[in-house]
C-alpha cells in the first residue's frame, strides 16, 4: 500500500523540479531541518512523498531539505526537528557566483611558471577552471609534477589528479593518495585538494619540512573523481551528490561512486534503489568511476606501497577510520589509527577552534557498505585509509561560503602536517 501511494505521489512531483531563468533547479524556500535520530527512519520513509532530499544523516541527526510546499506536511509528521536553515536558495545565492580564472601562464615552453596566486582559494570555479588551475600548478613544479589520468567518467571525461615527488624521483617513494568531491555537491573538497597541493608545491622551495613531506613520500592528489556529478551541480543542480550514470530500463540517474567500490559492497549501509542518494550501483564497482579510481589506487599500492588514502568529503566534521561496513570489525592499527586522529583532530582546531570529532565511520556517523577507505585499507593494502568530512557542521552544509575556503583549506593542511609529522 505505502509502495503504491508512494508511486501515485512522487511520479509526477519527480519530474517537476522547479527551474530558475537559467535553467537551474530552484531551491528558493526549500527548508533544512534537523531531525532528531529516533525520528530519522521514519522520515526517511516519507522523504520520497514529501520531494524532499536527504542531506546528511549522522548518529547524532538526520538533516534534510523540505520544499515549501511540503513544509505543512513535514510538520504534520510531528517529528522532533530543529530548523536550520529557513531558505537554500538565498543561501545557494550567498556563495557567489563561480568566479572566472585567469592563467598567467602564457607559454607551454616555460622553463618554471609562477604558482597560481593564492586569490585562487577566495572563490568557487568552474570544473575547466579546476583542470586549468591544476595544469598551471604542474607547470610551476616541472621537474617534480605531472598531470595523470585515472580513467575515465560515464559521460567520457578524463578523471583528472596531479602528481608530485621529491628529490627520489617520480614514484620512488609510499604513496600518498587524496580523492576530492565524489559526491559531486561537497565543493569545499575540490577547494582544500587544491590548497594542499598548493602548499606542497609552494613549501618544497623554501620550507624544510614541506620539502622533507615530497621527499618521504609521492602524493597523488585528484580534487575532482566525480567529474560529470561536479559540472551537473554547477549547470543544474547544486545539491547533485551521485554520478550521471544511466542504466537500460531505469529511469534514476546516478550511482553513489562512494557505495559502489567491490568490498563489502552490500548491505544496510547502502541501498539498493536507483532513486536513492546512496544508491550502490547493479553490481558491485560497475560505475566507470570507481574501475578507474580503483584500478589507479591499486596500481599505485602494488608498485610504491600506500601509506594514506583520504576520500574528503562534507560535511559534519569529522575524521572518519575505517571499518565503515561494521561497527565491530576493527583495523589491525586501530589504537595508532585513533592517537593519530586525536593528534590531527587538536592540529585542526589550533587556528580557528574549529572542532572535529574522529572514530571508526560505523560507530561515529553511520553504517556504509562498498567505502572506499574500506576497499583501500584491506584490499588495496594502505596503512591508513581515512575519511574526511569537512565544515561544516550544516548551518551552511555544502553550500559554504566562499570566505570560508582558506581558513577550511589551512586548518586541513595543519591537520594533513600533524599526521604526516607523527605517522
Ligand atoms: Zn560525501
Amino acid at each position: 500500500m505505502k509502495f503504491l501511494r508512494t508511486l501515485l505521489l512522487a511520479a509526477p512531483l519527480a519530474g517537476a523540479a522547479r527551474l530558475d531563468r537559467r535553467g537551474k533547479v530552484s531551491y528558493d524556500g526549500y527548508k533544512i531541518f534537523r531531525v532528531a535520530p529516533e525520528f530519522a527512519d521514519a522520515v526517511e520513509t516519507e522523504l520520497e512523498d514529501l520531494s524532499g532530499m536527504h542531506l546528511m544523516r549522522t548518529a547524532q541527526h538526520f538533516d534534510v531539505a523540505i520544499p515549501p510546499e511540503s513544509i505543512e506536511s513535514f510538520q504534520l509528521l510531528n517529528v522532533s526537528s530543529e530548523l536550520i536553515s529557513d531558505d537554500i536558495g538565498a543561501e545557494i545565492a550567498l556563495e557567489g557566483e563561480l568566479a572566472p580564472y585567469e592563467s598567467l601562464v602564457q607559454a607551454l615552453d616555460v622553463a618554471a611558471a609562477a604558482v597560481p596566486d593564492a586569490s585562487w582559494f577566495r572563490a568557487y570555479h568552474s570544473y575547466n577552471d579546476h583542470l586549468t588551475f591544476l595544469s598551471d600548478l604542474q607547470k610551476s613544479f616541472p621537474s617534480n609534477s605531472e598531470i595523470f589520468r585515472a580513467g575515465t567518467s560515464f559521460q567520457g571525461r578524463a578523471i583528472t589528479g596531479i602528481h608530485l615527488w621529491g628529490s627520489g624521483g617520480k614514484g620512488s617513494k609510499p604513496a600518498i593518495t587524496f580523492h576530492g568531491t565524489v559526491h559531486a555537491r561537497e565543493w569545499i573538497t575540490t577547494m582544500v585538494n587544491e590548497y594542499i597541493a598548493w602548499q606542497l608545491v609552494v613549501g618544497y622551495g623554501n620550507d624544510t619540512t614541506v620539502k622533507a613531506y615530497l621527499d618521504s613520500y609521492d602524493f597523488y592528489i585528484l580534487p575532482v573523481v566525480n567529474p560529470d556529478g561536479f559540472v551537473y551541480t554547477q549547470t543544474t543542480n547544486r545539491l547533485w551528490r551521485k554520478n550521471r550514470q544511466t542504466r537500460s530500463g531505469i529511469s534514476a540517474v546516478g550511482t553513489d561512486v562512494n557505495r559502489n567500490w567491490p568490498y563489502q559492497w552490500s548491505g544496510p549501509g547502502s541501498s539498493t534503489s536507483p532513486s536513492s542518494e546512496t544508491y550502490r550501483g547493479q553490481s558491485s564497482g560497475d560505475a566507470p568511476e570507481n574501475l578507474g579510481l580503483r584500478t589507479h589506487l591499486d596500481n599505485v599500492a602494488r608498485s610504491q606501497g600506500l601509506k594514506l588514502y583520504i576520500d574528503w568529503h562534507s560535511y559534519s566534521q569529522l575524521i572518519l577510520l575505517p571499518y565503515g561496513y561494521s561497527c565491530s570489525a576493527r583495523a589491525e592499527n586501530i589504537n595508532q589509527q585513533m592517537t593519530l586522529a586525536r593528534g590531527v583532530a587538536s592540529a585542526i582546531a589550533r587556528p580557528y577552534g574549529t572542532r572535529f570529532e574522529y572514530g571508526p565511520t560505523c560507530s561515529t556517523i553511520y553504517q556504509t557498505n562498498g567505502g572506499s577507505n574500506d576497499y583501500a585499507q584491506d584490499v588495496s593494502g594502505a596503512e591508513f585509509a581515512w575519511a574526511f568530512e569537512l565544515r561544516d557542521t550544516g548551518r551552511n552544509g555544502f553550500v559554504l561560503p566562499p570566505e570560508q575556503i582558506i581558513p577550511s583549506g589551512f586548518e586541513a593542511w595543519e591537520g594533513i602536517k600533524n599526521l604526516l609529522n607523527n605517522f
